[in-house]
């Protein structure tokens, strides 16, 4: 069996977007190191728009050098880069050496569609001249791909192939995001053109869903009183404050959800059900979620143990290894 951990590398857009010491550099050479201890070929998505605004602001400077230094880091050590496109930095302002987030404009199908072509355009190249390989991994902001079609035209003429954002059952149309994967193929992978959602053997483009899993209200339970408890261990190691809108902790606690697999923070204790029940169910490959913002001091050390235990059976490789 495969598994791909992919990693969105950004910032919080909630309130307060953390610094990118916490939020980025520190979790992100933990999650280095430990992908250089077992052999692990991770995928990042940095987040572009950072890339591009921090560019403009003089006192984000020394930031965007450490962030850029990272990137061509992993680079050179082989994992994947793929394209992350949070449009709403478009929107963003920049006091006091914080970043300002207004995302009433948040995810692409917000923008006019000659706005969208140009957004994709220079969101790739701003990631592209920073690294070797051609980029053809896509991961939308928030999970909102659709519609599709918008995007498509730009991602031919860029060689974008492979689309990661979908995940089978998932729904959110809570402003500011809005996605339906409900009717998404129960399937590791399809083919697919205009719709996502699709699949057409005679498509241009792959998609390699998110691995998707139900979440027991008594998980959510269990959740928010870990970081009661232990905040230590259980609190994430990025120090911003999330969107609003992924959801209500009255719906979480009361009845069953379906989400990513994720790495972040304790959903990473969910990883070997996930493993167990792919076992069961004959699939090849899983593709686990995870932000380095979101890493605990739990769930990085869970990590490194799961890698341990499971290094004769799982290759842990990126998007691009499992086409
Ligand atoms: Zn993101």
């Amino acid at each position: 069996m495969k598994i791909a951990f992919t990693w969105d590398y950004e910032l919080f857009f909630g309130e307060k977007s953390g610094t990118v010491q916490q939020c980025m550099i520190q979790p992100t050479k933990d999650l280095l190191d430990i992908a250089e201890r077992h052999q692990a070929k991770f995928t990042f998505f940095p987040d572009a728009g950072y890339l591009l605004h921090a560019k403009k602001q003089e006192d984000a400077s020394t930031d965007l050098k450490m962030v850029v230094e990272q990137i061509k880091a992993w680079d050179r050590m082989g994992h994947e880069t793929g394209l992350h496109i949070h449009p709403h930095w478009e929107d963003v302002v920049y006091e006091n050496k914080e970043w300002k987030h207004n995302t009433s404009r948040y995810k692409l199908s917000d923008f006019k569609e000659a706005d969208v072509d140009s957004i994709i355009h220079r969101y790739f190249q701003e990631v592209q001249q920073l690294i070797s390989s051609p980029i053809n991994s896509f991961r939308a902001g928030g999970w909102c791909v659709q519609p599709f079609s918008n995007l498509r035209a730009a991602f031919l003429s860029l060689g974008i192939s492979t689309d990661s954002s979908v995940f089978y059952g998932g729904k959110n149309t809570n402003a500011p995001y809005n996605y339906d994967f409900t009717n998404a193929p129960n399937s590791s992978s399809w083919s697919f053109d205009k719709d996502i959602l699709i699949e057409n053997n005679n498509g241009n483009f792959l998609e390699l869903p998110i691995t998707s899993l139900r979440y027991s209200p008594l998980f959510f339970w269990r959740l928010f009183l870990l970081g009661r408890w232990n905040p230590i261990r259980h609190k994430p190691i990025g120090n911003g404050v999330p969107t609003s809108g992924g959801g209500s902790k009255k719906v979480l606690l009361s009845r069953y959800n379906t989400f990513c697999l994720s790495a972040d923070g304790y959903f990473i204790s969910q990883l070997e059900h996930a493993v167990k029940q792919a076992k069961k169910e004959k699939k090849r490959h899983l593709v686990v979620i995870g932000h380095p913002k979101a890493c605990t001091l739990y769930s990085l050390e869970k990590l490194d143990l799961f890698m341990s235990k499971h290094k004769d059976e799982i290759e842990f490789v990126s998007l691009n290894q499992l086409k």
